[in-house]
């Protein structure tokens, strides 16, 4: 099941974009487009809520110019650099998007995130690179080539003998708010293994049967979230109390009643739990 983005109109072109002329003629053609991303992941948007593009214009220059891919033929560029108001948050400015749009966004802010904080050699220290049109760093040193890194992710809808969805309180967000149980992968573990551990570990409850449902890039920084349907082999819930301090099964009837009184502020709608949870809303998660 492919949840974002799937319509998108955005090519990656790699075989391509490691030819440093190929990459130069398309800035210097027509209609050429380009990204700012300012700091704290900030995007300019247009009057209608869609991303606004500048036009590409001077030199090429390949340590800062960063292809996103074409669309429609077109070279679609991202910058580090400060964009004109209006702008907004990444995850926020997303949900007025289409699905090319949001394709572009996540990319130009994942490359940007990545240069950003990967100006030197993991390995010898040395100062480094961009090549394939941002899509690597190169070590001339000792010439390595370092690639975009993603940090995986799980996110995992638990669902209860009843068909009941476990929402979950973070303790950092706001008092309704709640969603599903995610954390980070940890070195050398298997996605399943993250789903049955998190699970344990935030909310006391162990899952039987797990299953891939869908993935979504989250570049804030780095984050490539991998959706899970997991059963729980019980309905008691043990709270760790540190990262989570509520947990709750809810029916479907509950959810929506919850959501009708505003006592339930439900996830993002542009992101992976929204998704999920849209799945379970409408009947259509099965573990
Ligand atoms: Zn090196």
């Amino acid at each position: 099941m492919e949840l974002w983005v799937p319509g998108s109109e955005l090519d990656r072109v790699g075989d391509d974009r490691i030819h440093p002329e190929w990459v130069e003629g398309l800035w210097d053609a027509d209609g050429a487009r380009l990204l700012r991303v300012g700091s704290a992941g900030r995007l300019p948007l247009d009057g209608s809520g869609g991303l606004r593009f500048d036009r590409t214009s001077g030199a090429f220059d390949g340590q800062r110019h960063l292809l996103v891919g074409l669309v429609n033929g077109v070279g679609v560029f991202a910058l580090d650099a400060e964009p004109d108001e209006p702008t907004a948050s990444g995850r926020f400015g997303m949900v007025t998007l289409g699905e090319t749009d949001k394709d572009i966004a996540v990319t130009a802010l994942a490359l940007v995130n990545w240069h950003r904080v990967a100006p030197h050699c993991g390995v010898c220290g040395g100062d480094t690179l961009v090549g394939a049109a941002g899509h690597v760093r190169h070590c001339p040193s000792c010439r390595r080539d370092r690639f975009p890194r993603t940090d995986p992710a799980v996110i995992t809808a638990i669902l209860d003998a009843n068909d009941r969805l476990l929402l979950a309180h973070n303790t950092a967000w706001d008092a309704n708010r709640m969603s599903l149980v995610a954390g980070f992968v940890d070195a050398g573990e298997s996605l399943e293994a993250c789903v049955r551990r998190e699970a344990f570990e935030e909310v006391g409850v162990r899952v039987g049967e797990v299953r891939y449902v869908s993935s979504q890039p989250w570049p804030f920084p780095r984050s490539l979230m991998l959706g899970f349907v997991a059963r729980a082999e019980s309905s008691y819930i043990t709270v760790d109390g540190l990262e989570i301090d509520r947990a709750a099964f809810l029916t479907r009837d509950e959810y929506e009643q919850l959501l009708a009184d505003g006592r339930l502020v439900a996830p993002g709608s542009v992101s992976i739990a929204a998704a999920l949870i849209g799945l379970w809303r409408r009947g259509e998660l099965s573990v």
